[in-house]
């Protein structure tokens, strides 16, 4: 009974920072007080009730001593003789000491203890998380979908803060709606759950871009998806926003069951830097995404045209071959004889319809080329025949508009590529050289080698191209001035695609009004 009045006591009367036990704590100085007598309770308590108490209680004898360890007090410690009426003496005072040092020094081995113990779980746990948050980022680089990418979202975050469940929300794309893609663990609402964006958690934190602890889910007087709200009231959650170069994406929400502890703001901030990294890597898949579409399309397009350019030579070339039978007719004199010049122009005409033909014939097989299949016949050519035979061939053409040509041609090595092509592309260098040199101007045809790679320059005197016009030059339909001179604008861009084919190139160098290099080069090997 008189243990219960004296805990009444110190509930009711605590002591204050005046009483005997605080000043023994701020000094470190033991209070020994060998016989209390009435007449101390009478003076030194003033309040009655309390005083009575005391009174009661039959107090006799007090030591009150410090607990000190390690120079760092921790507490007092006070013995109280009552009914047995006896009375502490010096040698009581320094035993009590003695023991209070030791019984410190005992408690604060505890702390000790027990500091060491939390800071070795603190260490577990971080270890934990930064193999999961390594696993989740490894795991996230290599990830190329957006639904594999918000699974793992969901699994990875589980993982990673040691929740109990997990779920990733996401804005529908009229933003009405939050719904449920992805879920991990235990505690989770049903794929498809969805609620109103408007007033839902995730538009709070969205706005916010903070993460937000919720103790309990029962608390929450906004709307949770699916049954959640219900089955698992008691659930402690983080919802972290997910936010995609400031475009909301949705949120990931963390659980944990009423067993487990409750989430701590240090958390939230780490479950904050998970949601950030989970956003870039949306991000990236975003991206990688949107690109793998575009050359999607791009594919279709080629792909389109490749249908578009064989059934336009198709067309193209029946008229043609039957234009070649009637000149044929009149070459062979089935019409009536004709005269010398009569047979040239024929020949002429058919000799057009034959260029005509090859070209179309071109195009479709760029076109094949465009969608990697090409035939090519390499063999060992000397790069110099071919720049002669091509000079000879556009000497007359060359005379015709007042221009001289010759070539210069300097040794190469053989190189193993298609002679027809090299043909073909250096016929077009020659030609637009013919095409875009006024009267009086000068072709040279230049062979030589330049590093390890054979180069043919087709050099005029011309009217050049602007600088600003040179990125477009060798794009398919794109002239620099259509009044200039009748053209599809589509010989540079063959010859470009004919050249990387063979595993060169074209490049030109020119100056407005002063002329133009076009350069045909081709690799050794
Ligand atoms: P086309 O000659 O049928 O127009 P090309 O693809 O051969 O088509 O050439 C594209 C454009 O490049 C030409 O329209 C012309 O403006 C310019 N060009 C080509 N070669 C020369 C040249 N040697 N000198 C000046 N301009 C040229």
């Amino acid at each position: 009974e008189k243990l219960k009045l004296a805990r009444d006591l110190n509930v009711r009367f605590p002591p204050d920072e005046n009483s005997a036990p605080a000043q023994v704590y701020r000094s470190g100085e033991s209070q020994w007080v060998r016989e209390i007598t009435n007449d101390m309770l009478d003076t030194g308590t003033p309040d009655p009730e309390y005083r009575a108490i005391l009174k009661s209680l039959g107090l006799r004898s007090v030591m009150i001593v410090p607990l000190t360890a390690r120079n760092t007090r921790v507490g007092v410690m006070t013995f109280i003789y009552a009914e047995s009426g006896r009375l502490y003496n010096e040698d009581d005072v320094a035993f009590a000491e003695d023991l209070a040092s030791r019984a410190a020094i005992a408690a604060d081995n505890a702390r000790l203890f027990e500091e060491a113990q939390h800071a070795r779980a603190e260490a577990e746990r971080r270890e934990h998380e930064e193999a999961a948050l390594r696993k989740a980022t490894e795991s996230m680089a290599a990830t190329f979908s957006v639904n594999d990418i918000i699974q793992e979202i969901a699994r990875s975050a589980l993982d990673a803060t040691r929740a109990d469940g997990s779920f990733v929300e996401r804005v529908s794309p009229d933003g009405e709606r939050i719904v449920v893609v992805a879920t991990a663990g235990d505690i989770c609402p049903e794929v498809g759950a969805s609620v109103p964006f408007e007033g839902s958690v995730a538009q709070y934190i969205l706005e916010k871009k903070q993460p937000q602890v919720v103790e309990s889910l029962g608390q929450l007087t906004t709307p949770l998806p699916g049954t959640l709200a219900e089955t698992h009231a008691t659930s402690a959650a983080i919802a972290v926003p997910l936010i995609d170069a400031g475009e909301a994406i949705g949120a990931l929400v963390l659980l944990r069951g009423e067993r487990n502890a409750a989430f701590t703001p240090d958390e939230a901030k780490r479950a904050h830097t998970f949601g950030n990294l989970a956003s870039l890597a949306f991000r990236k898949v975003h991206l990688l995404e949107a690109s793998e579409q575009r050359s999607r399309e791009l594919e279709q397009l080629m792909e389109s045209r490749t249908r578009l350019v064989r059934g336009f030579s198709h067309d193209v070339k029946n008229p043609l071959g039957a234009a070649d039978g009637h000149a044929s007719l009149l070459e062979d004199g089935m019409i009536g004889e004709l005269t010398p010049p009569q047979l040239n122009s024929v020949s002429r005409i058919r000799n057009g319809i034959a260029t005509a033909v090859s070209l179309i014939n071109d195009l479709v097989e760029l076109a094949r080329a465009e969608s990697g299949q090409i035939v090519l016949k390499k063999q060992p050519v000397d790069v110099r025949e071919i720049a002669r035979e091509i000079v000879e061939q556009y000497r007359p053409a060359a005379e015709q508009a007042g221009l001289s040509i010759k070539g210069e041609l300097g040794a190469v090595e053989i190189v193993s590529t298609d002679a027809d092509r090299a043909r073909q592309v250096l016929g077009n260098l020659l030609s637009n050289a013919v095409k875009y040199t006024p009267s009086g101007g000068s072709i040279v045809v230049v062979t030589g080698m330049r590093e390890k790679t054979v180069v043919i320059d087709v050099v005029d005197t011309g009217i050049g191209i602007p600088a600003d016009k040179l990125n477009v030059l060798f794009t398919e339909f794109e002239r620099i001035d259509p009044t200039v001179k009748p053209g599809m604008g589509l010989g540079l861009a063959i010859s470009r695609a004919i050249a990387r084919l063979l595993g060169g190139d074209v490049t030109v160098s020119t100056e407005r009004g002063r002329g133009s290099t076009f350069t045909l080069c081709l690799p050794k090997v």
